[in-house]
């Protein structure tokens, strides 16, 4: 027996008409778990219209009230974690307290938004001409929407939702159509809080659900994170029809690892980033860059026999160290990808193919991978694989290992492993890449910071979460002022004889 999933339309589940569904998979088994709507344009443009009322209401709160409705929310989703996290590795496939810190990276930014009144706030210029005043203030854009990757089903749409709501936006919220369960909880749990019906909604489905949201002339902002060629071309799409755009892509993160090194220390990171969520997270280390023959013969050895006994097993079973990947596509597609790192001539340390769990032969698992001495011409460098393999790419010296992430097509996090701050400074700074981490493997940076790559990997000039996020989702309104005088002189508290 599957499920049968829905929208969360004006406060409730409500069963999708379209007629069209797709299968959510339990990848840890190979079973499909339950079925999801695919929202037609009627259905999306429904949601869009129940928003635009929601809003008015929403917006007239005051910062503060919607502030305390997001920290209840807060509040429930701590108090229903397991639940939420179950849910999310079942449909997902990361590890249980992987699927907790999901949740938390998402909560962290609902709790930074509850700075709404202070993040608000606008400016004051008083005299800015005689007898005039100017000021500004930001106000909601009105409706918003937010479409996501399967990869984070809590953390992204909470990065999204979570300023648009605070600064009295209404929000709808597109999830991947392969894990979209977490995001229906969360809806649930925004409704106990005491948000308003229609100002946080979820409308499933796919290609069809995303243009009828890009074509809809009351939906003013949209965010999106995914691959790349989707991210671009919504981009452009949201553009055209005058709507705000953020869109983030895809990604191939470099760990460059010098020769001073804690190489102990950066083999350790290297295998927590590049195999943790089975590699795909958007910020995993997939490229490692040791610098210098003997760095990198010392690297290959410790990532190796730390790599060879990773268990690749079940999401819920605490023994694991990663879970499956995401579908039977995504496996398929990764070992596709491995077998022409094979054919290019890269030397193949670890092969993750071919892997069979006992009492769970159908699921989607993909062992640890690793590839040596592969080249900067090489698909298995130049493509993102989002699968748990990790790809050394030899170095001679520091210049030549900082051209690498610099040149290359994405540019959403990069690490450098070294004692010497000289050369950790000098390559935070000439760096092309958006987010650095220095002996940190994955440094998404915390809610109170911006999250965004550069090149390929994000289009649109404010970044996630942090103060470019309450930019993106109001607009500034800035008011001259003058008030004629005399009225004052005038006044008279007397009362007059004629
Ligand atoms: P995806 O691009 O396949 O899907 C993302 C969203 O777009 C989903 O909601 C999907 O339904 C929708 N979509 C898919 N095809 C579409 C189309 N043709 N038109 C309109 N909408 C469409 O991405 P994914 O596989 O779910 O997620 C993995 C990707 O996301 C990776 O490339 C990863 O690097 C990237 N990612 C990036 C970041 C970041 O912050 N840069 C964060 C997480 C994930």
């Amino acid at each position: 027996m599957t499920q049968t999933l829905t929208h969360f339309i004006n406060g409730a589940g409500v069963e999708g008409t379209s007629g069209r569904f797709a299968d959510v998979f339990h990848p840890a088994v190979g079973e499909v778990a339950a079925q999801v709507p695919l929202a037609s344009l009627e259905e999306v443009n429904n949601a869009v219209e129940v928003a635009v009322k929601a809003q008015v209401g929403w917006a007239g709160l005051n910062a503060q009230r919607r502030a305390r409705i997001l920290g209840r929310f807060v509040d429930l989703a701590h108090e229903n974690m397991d639940e939420l996290a179950t849910a999310l590795s079942n449909e997902h496939g990361k590890t249980f307290d992987d699927a907790k810190g999901d949740v938390q990276r998402g909560l962290e930014v609902v709790e930074f938004c509850m700075g709404a009144p202070h993040l608000m706030k606008g400016e004051f210029s008083d005299q800015s001409g005689t007898g005039i005043d100017t000021y500004s203030m930001r106000q909601p854009l009105g409706v918003m929407a937010g479409i996501s990757p399967f990869n984070f089903p809590a953390m992204i749409p909470l990065w999204q939702a979570g300023p648009a709501l605070a600064a009295g936006n209404a929000f709808i919220l597109k999830p991947s159509e392969r894990d979209p369960s977490v995001p229906l909880m969360l809806a649930d749990l925004f409704k106990q809080a005491g948000m308003p019906d229609g100002v946080f909604q979820v409308v499933n489905g796919d290609k069809a659900a995303v243009d009828a949201l890009l074509d809809h002339p009351a939906v003013e902002g949209v965010g999106f994170v995914g691959s790349t060629p989707i991210a671009q071309s919504i981009y452009t799409t949201a553009a055209a029809n005058g709507k705000r755009a953020q869109c983030f892509g895809g990604a191939k993160n470099h760990a460059i690892i010098m020769p001073d090194a804690d190489l102990d220390q950066a083999a350790d990171a290297l295998i927590g980033a590049a195999f943790g969520a089975a590699g795909e997270r958007c910020m995993a280390l997939s490229v490692a860059v040791p610098v210098g023959k003997e760095t990198a013969d010392a690297l290959v050895a410790k990532v190796f026999e730390k790599a060879k006994d990773l268990k690749v097993g079940p999401s819920l079973d605490p023994s694991s160290d990663f879970g499956p990947v995401v579908t039977a596509e995504a496996k398929a597609r990764i070992e596709a990808a491995i077998e022409a790192g094979v054919k290019e001539g890269a030397e193949l340390v670890l092969d993750g193919r071919g892997v069979k769990i006992d009492g769970h032969e159908n699921g989607f698992y993909v062992g640890a991978t690793i590839f040596d001495k592969a080249t900067k011409d090489m698909s298995i460098y130049l493509d993102e694989i989002f699968g748990p393999v990790l790809t050394i790419v030899r170095a001679d010296d520091f210049e030549e290992a900082l051209a690498l992430p610099s040149e290359h097509e994405y540019g959403n996090g990069v690490a450098i492993f070294t004692r010497d701050g000289d050369t950790a400074r000098e390559f935070t700074r000439r760096v092309q890449v958006g987010m650095v981490g220095v002996n940190v493997p994955i440094p998404v940076p915390i809610a109170y910071y911006t999250f965004g790559g550069w090149k390929a990997s994000g289009f649109g000039d404010l970044n996630q979460h942090g103060a470019d996020a309450f930019k993106f989702v109001t607009k500034t309104k800035s008011v001259t002022s003058r008030w004629p005088s005399g009225i004052k002189e005038d006044a008279s508290f007397v009362m007059p004889l004629q």
